[in-house]
């Protein structure tokens, strides 16, 4: 089986807790990720909302070399997308708040050259980008600049997280596709949901703009009394089919960044749940979409 994720927080849990990628008790290792034959994962650096300034700058440093170095250690499972290495895991860099670049245009610079394609702008906190979920306002006149200069050296755009207000002005400002790294349709009552999911029109305008959208198996987001699991993520997965995402949809697991039900929390479990979606009548045509080829289709191009 293929897979492809968009989103994930292992590396930060790796370098915090000084545990090994190859081996541990995470929701994503190498070893269990030996049962996907191709892989693809995003690995963020997530900046807390209390670091801004050069101390975001340092803690991304410290995080992005502790992935390169459990990259290096691993050289013969892992390497970077893009590279011309076989191994059965490729890996891209990406940031979670774009308060990793200090506030200023050269740290964005810097983020490029250490290698990140994919930039989350906010975190629920504004920062000098923009605002995001959890907080109000919109768009800098800083944020705006570093939206043109990401898309100019070819960094993938990332609205998860950003609130209303800042999602419809980042529409407005940027000119490449972009994507929802690990965001869900609003199709959940509770309070986290409400401000975290997508409405029916920025899923259209995500789609319409030839982007993604990664399912997220958060709890919060996806489950209600009357489904959870893989029942709550089908029915995300049928609700954004019902709004013409089939070209769309991808998965953001937000592995090892937030509680996932037992029957989604592993790397090791996606063949069962390709199965579990299988078995609920769900096309295999589209399954594959969903678990690797729209997320290849966007990232060759
Ligand atoms: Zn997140």
């Amino acid at each position: 089986m293929r897979y492809f994720d968009l989103h994930c927080d292992t590396i930060g849990e790796c370098s915090n807790n000084n545990l090994s990628l190859k081996n541990n008790s995470l929701h994503i290792s190498l070893e269990k990720a030996e049962k996907i034959s191709e892989y693809t994962q995003v690995f963020a650096v997530w900046i807390p909302d209390e670091l801004r300034g050069k101390a975001a700058v340092k803690y991304f440093d410290k995080t992005a070399d502790y992935f390169n170095k459990e990259i290096e250690k691993n050289k013969e499972l892992i390497s970077l997308y893009g590279s011309d290495e076989n191994t059965p895991v490729k890996a891209i860099l990406s940031v979670e708040g774009g308060s990793a670049c200090g506030g200023t245009i050269e740290g964005l610079y810097h983020l490029f050259e250490k290698g990140v394609r994919l930039i989350t702008l906010t975190w629920n906190a504004p920062n000098e980008i923009a605002s995001g979920a959890f907080s109000k306002g919109g768009f800098t006149e800083f944020g705006k600049e570093f939206v043109r200069i990401s898309e100019e050296l070819g960094i993938t755009l990332d609205v998860s997280h950003l609130n209303r207000q800042s999602f419809y002005e980042f529409a407005e400002i940027s000119k490449k596709p972009f994507i929802a790294s690990h965001s869900n349709a609003n199709i959940v009552d509770n309070e986290f949901a409400k401000k975290r999911n997508l409405d029916d029109e920025q899923i259209r305008i995500i789609k319409n703009r030839d982007g993604l959208i990664g399912l997220n198996f958060c709890r919060d987001f996806i489950e209600s009394e009357k489904s959870q699991g893989v029942d709550a993520l089908y029915e995300q997965i049928k609700y954004m089919l019902s709004l013409g995402c089939e070209d769309t949809l991808a998965f953001g697991s937000d592995f090892d960044g937030c509680t996932i039900h037992k029957d989604l929390s592993g790397i090791e479990k996606m063949p069962d749940v390709y199965m579990a979606l299988k078995d609920r009548g769900m096309d295999e045509t589209i399954l594959e979409k969903i678990f690797w080829k729209n997320a290849e289709r966007f990232f060759l191009k």
